[in-house]
């Protein structure tokens, strides 16, 4: 059984089309760059997979599971247990600190104050942060924040990462580093990973790399990575 597939997926905006029939199959434990060129797509076909966008046709399937049929309560929930999503600004709540911002995805899922406060500061130890648990993101970098971000994205260990540039917003050496410690503790935990991306340092940490061009994927594959260092 394919562990994720979309099956020609079209999904336009209004008049704007933004997926033209898109394939691609993600293999468990895949770490998977889309890659290709600003407005082809790839931010489309991330939410498509995750099941935040409902494709205009076509299929979305996790699992033994048809997501794109999934009524949306119980694609949320999908999105609560099984995905993990992070996105370009870390979107963490400025109000709460980092534990609890990283605390929050396990109190939605039911997870009980202690034992999310635990997890919470585990996993911001394991990205190397475990001193800024009781800051808020006003007082933090760029970094700092991408960090509390990735922890609160891998706290309810989802199978499945969705990233739509994760890096984006970061210069580049700092952004490096949170990507390595993201590829790094997704291979720990098995976590597979669709991770979108226009930058070529970070294609390279892909274990594949899709090319989309034009609301397609791009047949001739020419990426943008030039090596691949987690072969
Ligand atoms: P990429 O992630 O490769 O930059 P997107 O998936 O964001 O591409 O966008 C694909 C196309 O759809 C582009 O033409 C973009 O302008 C358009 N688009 C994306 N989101 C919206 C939206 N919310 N409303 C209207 N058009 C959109
Ligand atoms: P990304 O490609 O990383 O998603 P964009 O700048 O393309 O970044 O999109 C940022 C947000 O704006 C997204 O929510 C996207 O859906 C929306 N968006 C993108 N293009 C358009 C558009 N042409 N019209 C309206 N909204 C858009």
């Amino acid at each position: 059984m394919t562990f994720l597939r979309a099956r020609g997926v079209v999904k336009s905006y209004g008049h704007t089309p933004a997926l033209r029939g898109v394939s691609v199959d993600v293999d468990e434990g895949e770490i998977v760059a889309v890659t290709g060129p600003s407005g082809c797509g790839k931010s489309t076909l991330l939410h498509c997979l995750a099941g935040i966008l409902r494709p205009d046709a076509g299929e979305i399937r996790y699992r033994d599971q048809r997501v794109d049929a999934l009524p949306e309560a119980t694609r949320s929930r999908l999105r609560r247990t099984e995905f993990g999503v992070l996105f370009q600004f870390g979107q963490l709540v400025a109000e709460l600190t980092a534990a609890e911002n990283v605390a929050l995805p396990l109190l939605f899922a039911g997870t009980g104050r202690r034992e999310a406060r635990v997890a919470a500061l585990t996993w911001l130890d394991r990205l190397g942060v475990a001193d800024l648990a009781d800051t808020r993101p006003g007082e933090m970098s760029g970094g700092q924040q991408q960090r509390c971000a990735v922890a609160r994205a891998l706290v309810t260990e989802p199978r499945v990462l969705f990233a739509d540039e994760p890096t984006g917003a970061l210069d580049s050496l700092t952004g490096e580093q949170v990507l390595i410690q993201l590829v790094r503790l997704a291979r720990e935990q098995r976590t597979t990973v669709v991770l979108v991306t226009h930058d070529v340092q970070v294609a390279g940490y892909a274990t594949r790399e899709v090319t989309m061009r034009d609301g397609g994927i791009d047949p001739t594959g020419l990426g943008l990575a030039t090596s691949v260092r987690y072969p």
